[in-house]
């Protein structure tokens, strides 16, 4: 799964858990570990084993996480941080664009593979942080991946920069 996220953005981050006793979490950082040039994804244990206590398709919602997080490797790797936040009294803005790419992530997946359940990411709180009711992604089916968009009214463009997810593995 790691390697599929890294496949389709073009990034290599570290990948590594850690002890989130201070309250489940996870989270991504430009510090590079593992030497690995695209920062670190970290999970937290307690995060992993609520999520893998899932009722529904938990390895999904692992696979949701770690997407997002992979979506903020992209933020830090192409520079997007400063152009999502500035101006911003919060962070939600760089946390509705990494749900994006996570959108982007499970709409390849149902593309390369039509049962896979990408209505799990959906149904994933990745945005604990800044988590509002309309701050969740919803999923467009007409379209296959490049019509995700995030509540009622904030819909994002096209994902024109990123490569077309091909039909087969
Ligand atoms: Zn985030």
């Amino acid at each position: 799964m790691l390697s599929r996220l890294t496949d389709l953005f073009g990034v290599l981050p570290g990948f590594c858990f850690y002890d989130d006793y201070d309250g489940p979490n996870a989270f991504a950082t430009t510090a590079t570990r593992l030497r690995r040039a695209d920062g670190t994804v970290l999970y937290g244990k307690r995060h992993f084993l609520n999520h893998m206590a899932s009722p529904e398709s938990p390895e999904v919602v692992v696979t949701a996480t770690c997407a997002h997080e992979f979506g903020h490797i992209v933020q830090y790797k192409y520079k997007l941080t400063k152009q999502l936040t500035d101006g911003q009294a919060t962070a939600k803005r760089a946390e509705l664009n990494a749900d994006f790419f996570a959108g982007y992530f499970a709409g390849a997946r149902k593309l390369q593979k039509p049962d896979y359940p990408a209505a799990v990411f959906a149904a994933t709180d990745m945005i604990a942080a800044t988590s509002s009711p309309t701050a969740r992604i919803t999923v467009r089916r007409t379209s296959g991946p490049r019509l995700w968009s995030v509540g009622s009214k904030w819909r994002i463009g096209s994902a024109a920069a990123l490569p077309t997810p091909s039909r087969s593995e």
